[in-house]
């Protein structure tokens, strides 16, 4: 399929990103040599089931791979598993491996996603102290959760809060330990916060709010969770996510500008000539929103890539996606797109007590970002409402007489 003078892409990264850029470049129609590296020894796979059905036992392993097994050798992509990349070096456009290979590139793409943090406290390193980013994490959480009778969750955000409840799915006694007044706050605020804090509390976990850890205690494996106020929770299992760090090493060690993640600009190009990045890891300046995002999110990391892979080939793609994701905990489903940093205000359309609502962030007048919970299909109005970025009548947007449809049209034209 490759001439001796074809042109090689590289792609640092078998994550979600890395395997949706390397087979979009052979969906356009790109002939040279793609190598895709990836450390994981796992050909690339998709992280929302590893919190999910995954790690409930109700999913099959074959299930979270991104692309079946004969995918990469079919399209003549040459996915290198289990290999990492330890130096990137424009000068020469060569990437170098752990194994001491140099390969020299025409385009690389940075996927390299991000890594979870660290709990930095006391009896953090003893056994029973899991953290959930690879397959393996889960494997090794799932062998655990069958021995396991107390589990407590540190941190209050998507992955700690589903987490939780499929912990607790699994029967056992949960408690959930965060900083913050609710789960999800940051992203959610109170008011929607509460309603899974509700939904938590109603399942039978135990949420200590508010509540910071000072240390693990155990002898080999941990047995509780010593927090600041003095309180011991017993914990023969401890699940820590307390979010991520853009794995931006190699990008650092290029000269590539990195700022909170790689910054790139909306088609997903760096600061050095013919280096991209996408997913997890990057921090791309969005046209729409007119700021600089890094987004951590599954449908981000797939159409991001896309859009990089066709920019690799000088298709001029730009990404000016509105940030979407969605979540499920127990019973509830939601979706929400859009981007609130900060809002003025949140407006409920239907019952957020019966958790069948879409609410509405709303910053000066306009909708800011929506979220719809065990609503179904109506994530485009939604997202057009965000596009539109001009201020809404707010009786008909929460009136449930006026149909979903119409949301569109309720927003009213700038004088
Ligand atoms: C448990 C969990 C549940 C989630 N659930 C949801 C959800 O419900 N909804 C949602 O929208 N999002 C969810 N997400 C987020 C979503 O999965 C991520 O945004 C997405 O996977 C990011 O893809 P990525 O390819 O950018 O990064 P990653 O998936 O992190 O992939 C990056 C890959 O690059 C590899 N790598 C890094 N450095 C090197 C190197 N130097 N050399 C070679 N390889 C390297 C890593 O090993 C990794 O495999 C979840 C995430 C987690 C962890």
């Amino acid at each position: 399929m490759t001439s001796a003078n074809a042109r090689t892409f590289v792609i640092i990264g078998g994550g979600l990103a890395g395997a949706t850029a390397a087979a979009t470049l052979r969906k356009e129609g790109f002939d040279g040599r793609v190598v895709l590296f990836g450390e994981d020894p796992e050909r690339p796979y998709e992280l929302p089931p590893l919190s999910k059905g995954y790690l409930r036992g109700e999913d099959e392993r074959d299930k979270v791979f991104v692309h079946r097994e004969g995918f990469y050798g079919e399209r003549h992509i040459e996915l290198r598993v289990a290999t990492r990349v330890v130096a990137l070096e424009p000068r020469t456009q060569e990437v170098v491996t752990d194994a001491g290979e140099r390969l020299r590139y025409d385009r690389v793409l940075l996927a390299t996603g991000a890594s979870a943090r660290r709990l930095a406290v006391p009896g953090a390193d003893l056994s029973g102290v899991h953290y959930l980013r690879t397959l393996a994490d889960a494997d090794a959480l799932r062998d655990r959760l069958g021995r396991a009778r107390n589990a407590v969750v540190i941190g209050g955000g998507w992955i700690g809060a589903e987490v939780t409840a499929s912990v607790r799915q699994l029967g056992l006694d949960v408690s959930l330990v965060a900083p913050a007044s609710v789960p999800i706050e940051r992203v959610l605020g109170r008011e929607v916060g509460r309603i899974y804090h509700d939904l938590h509390a109603e399942r039978g976990v135990e949420l200590l709010m508010g509540a910071k850890v000072e240390a693990l205690v155990g002898t080999h494996a941990v047995e509780a969770v010593q927090l600041a106020d003095g309180r011991l929770v017993p914990a023969d299992l401890v699940v820590v996510g307390i979010g991520t760090t853009p794995r931006t090493e190699l990008a650092v060690g290029a000269g590539v500008a990195v700022d909170g993640g790689i910054v790139a600009d909306e088609y997903l190009r760096t600061n050095v000539p013919g280096v991209f990045a996408a997913g997890d890891v990057a921090s791309v300046w969005h046209p729409r929103l007119g700021a600089r995002i890094r987004v951590e999110h599954w449908d981000n990391a797939k159409r991001q890539a896309q859009a990089a892979a066709k920019n690799m080939l000088d298709r001029e793609a730009i990404y000016e996606r509105i940030p979407y994701f969605y979540s499920d905990q127990y019973d509830l489903g939601m979706e929400y797109s859009g981007y609130a940093p900060s809002w003025d205000g949140v407006v409920f359309r239907g019952d957020p007590n019966a958790r069948e609502f879409i609410a509405f962030w709303l910053k000066d007048g306009r909708v800011a970002a929506g979220m719809n919970a065990n609503v179904w299909d109506v994530n485009a109005a939604v997202e057009a409402l965000v596009t539109a970025r001009t201020p809404v009548d707010l009786e008909r947007l929460v009136d449930l007489e006026t149909p979903l449809e119409d949301l569109e049209r309720i927003v009213l034209q700038p004088a």
